[in-house]
């Protein structure tokens, strides 16, 4: 599966600006947290944009669309003097993608009301991007750059770093995502313990001798002989 970052405006379009923040440096560095946590996922992403560049709203759409992205999510910061976090799909979008904002949505509207921002609603409206990429698509605006109270949050990187791991979250809830299998070699060896495979501790990274591979491999052969059963 891949999934579309869209991280709203950048280059020559600040996009919104208030109170010493750029909606384009925020939504960078949201999608950057974002990315960082869907790595734990097994799931392939694409940013329509990594630094400071201008993309128009059609290449957004076109990046998506040429990948066959299987979802869609453009990062955006609010402005025109409201507070609080809202969420758009477009206006004829179909159940599956109003199931998916759904989940975004609540997820979202439960950590920003964490720090007492209102849920301001589902929405819809016809945006270039929502309307054309072909796959599920949803816009978030994630608070108000130009209210003290909502921009002293977003200056806030602990907040951010909140935001993108609830959004990674719902993401992950709402496709099913899969955990990346983390390799732990001391837990495996502990593991190994445990099953009386191996009887001491060992440094995960030593060496392992004839005589210990042997014994750990004849261990394992008399518990498949004897059906499973430890011997006595
Ligand atoms: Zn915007």
């Amino acid at each position: 599966m891949l999934i579309a970052i869209d991280p709203g405006h950048g280059g020559e379009d600040p996009g919104a600006i208030g109170l010493g923040l750029k909606e384009k440096d925020l939504t960078l560095k949201i999608s950057e947290l974002l990315i960082g946590k869907l790595n734990g996922y097994q799931v392939e992403i694409i940013a329509t944009r990594s630094g400071d560049e201008t993309v128009s709203l059609n290449e957004r759409a076109r990046i998506a669309n040429r990948h066959q992205a299987a979802f869609f999510c453009s990062l955006h910061i609010n402005a025109g003097g409201g507070t609080g976090f809202e969420s758009y799909v477009h206006v004829s979008a179909p159940d599956e993608t109003e199931a998916l904002r759904s989940v975004i949505h609540e997820e979202l509207a439960r950590y920003c009301g964490a720090f007492g921002f209102p849920d301001r609603g589902k929405k819809r409206a016809n945006f270039s991007v929502l309307r054309e990429t072909r796959m599920p698509a949803v816009l978030l605006e994630n608070l108000f750059i130009d209210n003290p109270r909502d921009a002293a949050h977003l200056a806030d990187p602990r907040f951010l770093d909140g935001l993108a791991g609830a959004l990674a979250a719902a993401m992950a809830r709402a496709l099913a995502l899969v955990p990346e299998q983390q390799w732990d070699p001391a837990g495996e060896v502990a593991r190994l313990k445990e099953r009386g495979l191996i009887v001491d501790d060992h440094d995960p990274a030593a060496p392992v001798s004839w005589g210990e591979f042997a014994a750990v491999m004849n261990r394992l052969l008399d518990r498949i002989e004897t059906g499973g059963q430890k011997r006595a």
